[in-house]
């Protein structure tokens, strides 16, 4: 069992049944978040400059998806989220970081041509996120894409002071308002899954009172085939869940409309955190 699988499945009282399952899913190199900040050569590749890639559209399903629920839960006090809170066939498709512009841009398309809602937790320090701020704009200001703080750069939180947590989330809040208008709160993501008593106390004395962390991944902090990403999403993809992607390698891209009509098959609705969780 790799620490952050231990991690994020121990947070939520789970059972063994599971845990055996996300152990067998989630093995070191190819884990929940982000692998790629340990690598220069991956952060490098990611981040030149290159033409934007021409996207093939995807095929919205024609079965109306579920309505959105019409009541909301509670934020859970003292540890972390790790599933929807109401019953009923939802699913928060929760997505970070931001490295590849081309695969935060396949998002927005996927947003705008299936009506999926989304959550990013973003990386302010990523240009994917100012790049395509003005086509994302419209999408957040509806609802349909939540934005929720990753942090600015990505650090482990535990290994930071107060200020240190603190600031790590609020210069990303105040890039979020800036660049969108909307404030992330009281939403946030620890890097790596990685969060204590003192990042919690840390983050929700400026408003983060919500470590959001998941059960389920598509895998893709690492480089995976399209079909690889397909499958995690079949693994994966269910009511009651929050999973993670990354925007971060264009394999997914290639498994966007498996992805799209396997939440339609199960009959499932994506929704953002804040269709579900009450806010204030
Ligand atoms: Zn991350």
């Amino acid at each position: 069992m790799n620490r952050r699988g231990f991690l994020a499945v121990t947070t939520g009282a789970l059972t063994g049944t599971v845990l055996s399952a996300c152990a067998r899913q989630a093995p070191m190199d190819i884990s929940g978040d982000s692998a790629v900040y340990g690598s220069p050569a991956t952060v490098g590749r990611s981040s030149a400059p290159r033409p934007p890639a021409s996207l093939p559209p995807l095929v919205a399903p024609t079965v109306q998806p579920p309505a959105l629920p019409v009541t909301k839960g509670a934020i859970p006090v003292g540890t972390a989220i790790t599933g929807i809170p109401v019953p009923g066939p939802y699913m928060a498709w929760t997505i970070d970081d931001g490295t590849d512009p081309d695969v935060v841009a396949a998002y927005a398309q996927l947003a705008e041509q299936t009506g999926n809602r989304l959550t990013f937790f973003l990386n302010g320090n990523q240009p994917s996120w100012t790049i395509h701020a003005h086509r994302l704009q419209p999408l957040v200001a509806s609802g349909q894409i939540q934005l929720g703080n990753h942090t600015w750069s990505h650090p482990d939180l535990r290994a930071l002071t107060t200020q240190g947590i603190q600031d790590q989330l609020q210069r990303n809040e105040d890039f979020i308002q800036a660049t969108y208008g909307v404030s992330a709160k009281p939403f946030y993501r620890p890097p790596f899954g990685y969060v204590n008593a003192h990042v919690r106390s840390a983050a929700a004395a400026i408003g983060y009172t919500a470590p959001t962390l998941w059960y389920g991944s598509l895998s893709d902090s690492s480089v995976l085939t399209s079909d690889q990403v397909a499958a995690f999403g079949d693994q994966w993809f269910g009511a009651g869940r929050i999973v993670i992607a990354h925007a971060n390698h264009p394999a997914v891209i290639g498994a966007m409309q498996h992805l799209v009509d396997l939440i339609a098959q199960r009959g499932l609705r994506t929704v953002t955190l804040r269709d579900v969780f009450q806010t204030t």
